[in-house]
């Protein structure tokens, strides 16, 4: 097995599906071609004639809906439903580009040197692809009283247009409840010696807005006063330190920091949270605490005096990461008040204003976890957190859809390690890793999809 894996994996890597080249389809004919070599069922969902979204399934009935689906758009319904809420497995086929000058080894060509696979897309997100297929290929042949599918879908870093936001609203019924298993998680923290493994629960709102400063001019460098200037650069202090009042903690990062606190055997409570924190090791200091508060992040800076298209205004680009309880007005109203304050004439514009969302895991599934890695022979808590980043999972939420990031990789890897390959330089995974997260996934459906 261990050679097969690696080397589909590797045929993957080799595909370009970075977003500007953007032919995403090459990558999913790949997986349709070797789910039907394994007895698996497919359905091509067409957005565009190089993107479209993937559906594979261990039973024909699983794809009836998409089908049915298809018939009736052109016929003007859309009603096709599935009989029970479905367990959806979701990655992605699209990549982040890549600067080849910068990787040790060719980030398209898929090398797979001292055991592990190098390219782009090796852990974000071709490996749980991967794992995802040969997971499906696992449980076939399984008595399923519910509908499972494998969902890959095209353009997940950048915007997700033609990808699932074309499939959710293309088949808008089919997603009532389900059960979406997804990238984002399953990555390891150790502390004090104990080991933690993270399960997406949650993301971080995203939003992002533009400050167009006072019109009044830079002034010439023979009577300078800078003032415009000064004042574009208490916009940007004043924004980064912002302090939204009253921050409800998300309960996915008061769970975890309870499961981290009683390992460690320290007191804990939800007023006192600040108190676990001495205890995680610096290199997790950032992670945590952009969990623990709503975020802002300057992005972009154009002006001065002799930038032609502004003329001596500022136009400021920032990232607002907001916190899942926080109310996209009020944080709308706060920029507005801050900004106001230093320059009266500024004009904010917001151009995206995306909430996030904390859903939990239950106790049941996060023990099973702990018992599935137990299996493997790994000692260790399984803990929720919130994701810092984004990805297509928040798409599932008008569905009431609970969504879990979590492909788990070997303790040899913790997720300091991780997180610098993803969308960096020299992305790779061991095959043990690759392994791993399939036995795990394999593990974790055979013990949760009811049967007959
Ligand atoms: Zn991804």
């Amino acid at each position: 097995m261990m050679n097969s894996v690696s080397t589909l994996l590797s045929d993957y890597i080799q595909i370009d599906t970075s977003t500007s080249n953007g032919n995403e389809k090459k990558g999913l004919l790949y997986l349709q071609s070797l789910a039907k070599s394994y007895g698996l069922y497919t359905f091509y969902h067409e957005t565009t004639s190089t993107k479209g979204n993937l559906i594979i399934s261990i039973r024909e009935e699983d794809l009836q809906p998409f089908n049915d689906a298809v018939y009736e758009i052109n016929n003007k319904h859309q009603g096709a439903r599935f009989s029970n809420p479905p367990t959806v497995l979701l990655s992605h086929v699209d990549v982040v580009d890549a600067e080849e000058e910068d990787w040790t080894h060719h980030p398209f060509l898929g090398a797979i040197v001292d055991g592990e696979i190098w390219g782009r897309g090796a852990i974000d997100a071709k490996q749980i692809g991967i794992s995802h297929l040969l997971t499906m290929k696992n449980l076939k042949g399984m008595p399923l009283k519910q509908p499972l599918i494998q969902v890959i879908t095209s353009e997940e870093e950048s915007g997700s247009e033609n990808g699932l936001k074309r499939l959710l609203s293309d088949f808008p019924f089919l997603w009532d409840d389900a059960t979406v298993w997804n990238e984002g998680g399953g990555f390891l923290i150790e502390i004090e010696g104990k080991l933690f493994y993270l399960v997406e629960t949650g993301q971080k709102g995203n939003m992002s807005f533009t400050v167009l400063l006072s019109p009044k001019k830079s002034t010439n460098p023979y009577l300078p006063s800078n003032e415009v200037d000064l004042l574009t650069f208490r916009v940007i202090d004043s924004l980064k330190n912002l302090q939204l009042p009253d921050e409800v903690l998300p309960l996915s990062v008061v769970k975890m920091l309870t499961l981290i606190a009683k390992e460690l055997k320290v007191d804990f409570s939800s007023n006192n949270y600040k108190s676990i924190l001495k205890n995680i090791p610096t290199k997790y200091n950032r992670m945590f605490s952009a969990m623990l508060k709503s975020t802002f992040t300057l992005t972009k800076i154009s002006g001065g005096r002799k930038n032609t298209e502004y003329k001596g205004q500022y136009k400021l680009a920032f990232d607002a990461r907001p916190l899942p309880g926080t109310q996209t007005s009020s944080l709308i109203k706060i920029v507005q008040e801050t900004v106001k304050n230093i320059d009266p004439t500024a004009v904010v514009n917001w151009i995206s204003t995306n909430g996030g969302y904390d859903l939990g895991i239950s106790e049941e599934m996060r023990v099973r976890l702990e018992e599935c890695l137990k299996l493997s022979g790994v000692n260790a808590c399984v803990v929720p957190f919130m994701t810092i980043g984004s990805n297509d999972g928040r798409y599932f939420q008008p569905f009431k859809a609970t969504v879990l990031g979590y492909c788990p990789m070997t303790p040899e890897i913790t997720f300091d390690q991780i997180i610098q390959r993803v969308h960096g330089v020299n992305e790779r995974i061991s095959v043990k890793d690759l392994e791993f997260g399939i036995d795990q996934l394999t593990m974790v459906l055979e013990k949760t999809l009811k049967v007959y």
